[in-house]
């Protein structure tokens, strides 16, 4: 089906549902790419309420741990950088 992704997360633990794999899987980052290649910036967005929700998430789930805020940022958000970079390059960051 068309704009159907497969590779979703599971909650709570952010686990693909397609591959079982951390979300968002290679192919998952494939899908997203796919499906935002114009909309780069709603992307980063979607991501960031991931990472929030996620993390959320791993406060709830009582395993004594913090979840990782920088690890978990890189997992879901990080890879996500390049496309915003490499559809991003019209305009000039302000100095
Ligand atoms: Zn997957």
């Amino acid at each position: 089906m068309h704009g159907e992704l497969e590779h979703v997360f599971r909650v709570p633990l952010y686990d693909c549902r397609a591959c079982g794999r951390p979300w968002p899987c290679l192919a998952a980052q494939a899908e997203l790419t796919a499906q935002y290649t114009d909309m780069p910036l709603s992307l980063a967005l979607y991501l960031a309420s991931c990472w929030v929700d996620l993390l959320t998430a791993f406060a709830r789930l009582d395993t004594g741990q913090t979840p990782d805020a920088r690890a978990t940022w890189e997992r879901v958000v990080g890879w996500s950088v390049p496309v915003l970079r490499g559809t991003a390059t019209k305009g000039k960051p302000g100095s």
